[in-house]
């Protein structure tokens, strides 16, 4: 598996970039918030229902200093980034921020815009080790760390956390564009050590799930190296699917409805592939819950046989899984000591997640590399911190 760089040597990195680009001055702030992989609970944000994820080690680092002036210049070392990597703009007047090119720092300057208080110009350097595009969220990464990053410039807390996520989720929505859900901005910025989180879409509220205990497990993150292409139109029709059925059964959400509600909805001639979206919802959320109590209760066959059943829910009833996820799910399920393997994240491409025995990691990758076409990356991840303020020296 890839060895996951340390946040210490990702900042001593990004302090040296910083001091590169902007003629050899120091930064005097250091920030970090990390990417995230959802365990279990997927295509349920958005039908207010239940999701599991945890902050990964890998984080996005943004290192700065005020500059005197009402510019902002911001470089990202990414290697994905296949436009300019240095952005510039004025933020002098708030209302007059707006997107533009380059795409990548619209995430940047949507939490500038939505920023509950003035904010000076200043340069900063952005470095991620969170693979851009894999579905582990290196847009909550970014849009939490420059959150975080304003904070420490400006000296203004947010007043709660939740304030600081609903910013970050709406610079995503009006700024990037992307009609994104909740959990990844939750996660980046409330993850804790040893623990996932349970939230609950519906009412915003969260549940830490301590799982210090997993002893010789281990999560394993397989990215696909397929790029998650959820076209906007397939994402749509599923979501439009969910909130068409709320309708029918005269519900808020998907949230409220049970496999009862199926009978409803097959007399009021609901489509098959209705059927099938709603079927997936309902049992995810009664998944989610299930596997929570078996991850804190230390029964691992459970979750991973929940994990197991989510992804073939999501290969065969919402039909977002890819012949790429599904071979990297069934070559990890092969393998003695592999309690489950599902697609993590919308689909169509990203990232695997496999719960194992340790001792079981090198035969996952073997099996994996054997039956697979595609270039596969590795990493172990732990539940590691959500994000913060990091000393600024080297
Ligand atoms: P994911 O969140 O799953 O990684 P997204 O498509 O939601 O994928 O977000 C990826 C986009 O976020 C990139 O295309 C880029 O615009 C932006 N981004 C993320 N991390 C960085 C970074 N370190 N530097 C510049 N842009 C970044
Ligand atoms: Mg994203």
């Amino acid at each position: 598996a890839t060895a996951i760089q340390s946040i210490d040597d990702v900042k001593n990195e990004a302090l040296q970039a910083f001091s590169k680009e902007f003629d050899g001055q120091g930064a005097d702030y250091c920030v970090c918030a990390p990417g995230r992989v959802n365990l279990i609970g997927e295509h349920t944000d958005y039908n207010a229902g239940f999701v599991l994820p945890m902050a990964l080690p890998m984080v996005t680092i943004i290192v700065g200093k005020l500059n005197g002036t009402n510019n902002c210049t911001v470089v990202s070392t990414s290697k994905s980034i296949t436009t300019t990597n240095k952005a510039e703009f004025d933020v002098s007047i708030r209302a007059e921020i707006k997107p533009g090119e380059p795409k990548w720092a619209n995430y940047m300057k949507g939490c500038i815009a939505n920023f509950p208080g003035n904010v000076p110009g200043f340069n900063a350097l952005v470095v991620s080790t969170v693979p851009m595009g894999s579905g582990l969220s290196s847009s909550a990464a970014l849009e939490v760390a420059t959150y975080t990053f304003l904070e420490a410039i400006t000296g203004i807390q947010s007043k709660n956390l939740r304030e600081k996520v609903l910013a970050c989720q709406k610079a995503e929505h009006e700024f990037a564009g992307v009609p994104c859900g909740i959990m990844d901005q939750f996660i980046s910025v409330m993850g804790e050590e040893g623990q996932a989180l349970l939230l609950d879409c519906r009412d915003l509220s969260v549940t830490l799930v301590p799982m210090g205990n997993i002893r010789d497990h281990v999560f394993l993150i397989t990215n696909s190296n397929s790029p998650h292409k959820l076209s906007f139109s397939a994402f749509r029709e599923r979501r439009d699917a969910c909130y068409d059925a709320a309708k029918m059964l005269n519900k808020k959400s998907l949230r409220d409805a049970t496999m009862e509600d199926l009978e409803v909805l097959k007399n009021q001639g609901a489509s098959e592939i209705m059927l099938k979206r709603v079927c997936h919802v309902i049992n995810e959320n009664s998944r989610t819950i299930a596997a929570t109590a078996a991850l804190q209760s230390g029964n691992y066959i459970k979750f991973g046989k929940l994990m197991n059943d989510s992804h073939d829910s999501l290969r065969d009833n919402y039909e977002v899984s890819s012949p790429e996820l599904d071979t990297l799910v069934n070559a990890a399920r092969k393998v003695e000591g592999v309690r489950g393997s599902r697609l993590t994240g919308a689909g169509f491409g990203g990232c695997t997640i496999t719960f194992l025995k340790k001792d079981a990691v090198d035969e996952v990758i073997k099996s994996i590399k054997e039956s697979y076409n595609g270039k596969a990356s590795f990493y172990i991840a732990t539940p590691s911190r959500g994000a913060r303020v990091l000393e600024c020296k080297r």
